[in-house]
């Protein structure tokens, strides 16, 4: 009877240590009676905090004092904490904690603590929520513009033809820009709610896709005089993946350097280097470059380099914050370097994936009619 009562205990403990909440129970005096592996994980603890008092194994006093408050009341207390780094090594942690009296002993002389690590839904929710108020801010200022010339219009300035017409360009600009920033939202919240895996969608070419796009920014190339070179020449590239991502990818990077440089003759080349499991594939120019203080926030949303705002409408602040998306998503990695004036480079990193195979199920499928299935 012993042995069995051990033995579910035992089983009891290794299930409470597979779980990814830390628990904890303690007393009434705020000693700790048992803990979980999760406990260990999350304190960096190096020894058992079996015995220990909870303020001595948590360091933290709004736990502490979170428990206190329970085992006074004999009543469940929950609240948002969030750790500062003197408590863990590995950055800020936002735990919900939960402490209630354990049903079933009488007295009330034991406590759960449950400890949750919350910290990716709140970040989650902070991203969101900036991402909202920058949306908005960033469609206020054209929508506000188109406005401003209507009323302008309605004032009189419509009887003046001339007058009339230049106000009409200019809020069709505005309303050009209101329709990217909307097409861009877009394309970010189908990158975040793809539900499908782009590795699996296909094989292609990298290289073709590269090609497909310089023609498609023509006569951007050709407005710029700029040069553009896709090497090696004419060798495929084959990779798994979504192309439709690799469009975005190769377009906003491309139109990138195009775009922020407003003289002629700038040299645009494209790379790429077979590197066995994954591409090494270059975008670089000769261009104005990103001055050394805007690098590390430059894929973020909605950031442009202040320098480089001009009366000239340019882009949105989201291509960057797509491309790496897109690229991540592909298990990939985008770095950016800049020397301005010499190179301004992005650097992608990107998986292969297993195309041998892709290629033999793709040919399989094309040789089997439907109707032998
Ligand atoms: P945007 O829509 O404004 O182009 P991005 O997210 O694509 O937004 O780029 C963010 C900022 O990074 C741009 O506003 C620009 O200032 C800078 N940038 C990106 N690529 C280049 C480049 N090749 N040369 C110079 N600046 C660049």
């Amino acid at each position: 009877m012993t042995l069995l009562f051990e033995e579910n205990q035992g089983i009891l403990e290794i299930m409470l240590d597979g779980l990814a909440d830390s628990i904890l129970v303690v007393d009434s005096s705020a000693s700790i009676l048992f803990a979980n592996k999760a406990v260990k994980d999350l304190f960096e603890l190096t020894r058992d905090p079996v015995g220990r008092d909870i303020l001595e194994v948590v360091r933290n006093h709004r736990i502490h004092k979170l428990v206190l408050e329970t085992i006074e009341s004999k009543k469940p207390v929950t609240e948002e904490i969030e750790l500062t780094s003197g408590q863990r090594d590995t950055g800020q942690v936002v735990l919900s904690v939960n402490a209630e009296p354990l049903p079933g002993f009488v007295g009330d002389k034991y406590f759960r603590v449950i400890l949750r690590d919350d910290t990716h839904r709140v970040e989650t929710e902070q991203v969101r929520r900036d991402f909202v108020a920058n949306a908005s801010h960033e469609l206020r200022t054209p929508l506000s513009i188109i406005n401003g010339y209507i009323e302008n219009l309605r004032e009189g300035a419509v009887e003046d033809s001339e007058l009339a017409h230049r106000f009409l360009g200019i809020m069709k600009k505005h309303g050009d820009r209101i329709a990217r920033i909307v097409e861009d939202m877009l394309t970010i919240s189908k990158f975040e709610s793809a539900a499908h895996d782009p590795t699996k969608a296909g094989v292609f070419d990298l290289q073709s896709c590269a090609h497909d796009v310089v023609e498609r920014l023509h006569p951007l190339i050709e407005e710029k005089q700029a040069n553009i070179t896709v090497t090696p020449e004419n060798r495929p590239s084959l990779i798994c993946g979504d192309r439709f991502y690799w469009d975005q990818i190769f377009f906003n990077l491309v139109e990138n350097a195009l775009k922020q440089n407003v003289r002629t003759g700038l040299n645009v080349k494209i790379s790429f280097h077979d590197q066995d499991t994954h591409f090494r594939i270059c975008i670089s120019d000769d261009g104005v470059g990103i001055p050394m203080a805007d690098l590390p926030f430059i894929f973020k949303r909605f950031y442009r380099v202040e320098k480089h705002h001009s009366k000239e409408i340019k882009g949105t602040g989201l291509g960057l914050s797509i491309v790496k998306r897109a690229i991540e998503s592909h298990g990939g990695t985008v770095e950016a370097s800049s020397t301005p004036g010499k190179e301004t480079a992005f650097v992608i990193h990107a998986p292969k994936g297993d195309v041998e195979h892709a290629v033999l199920m793709e040919t399989e499928s094309e040789e089997q009619p439907f109707e032998a299935r």
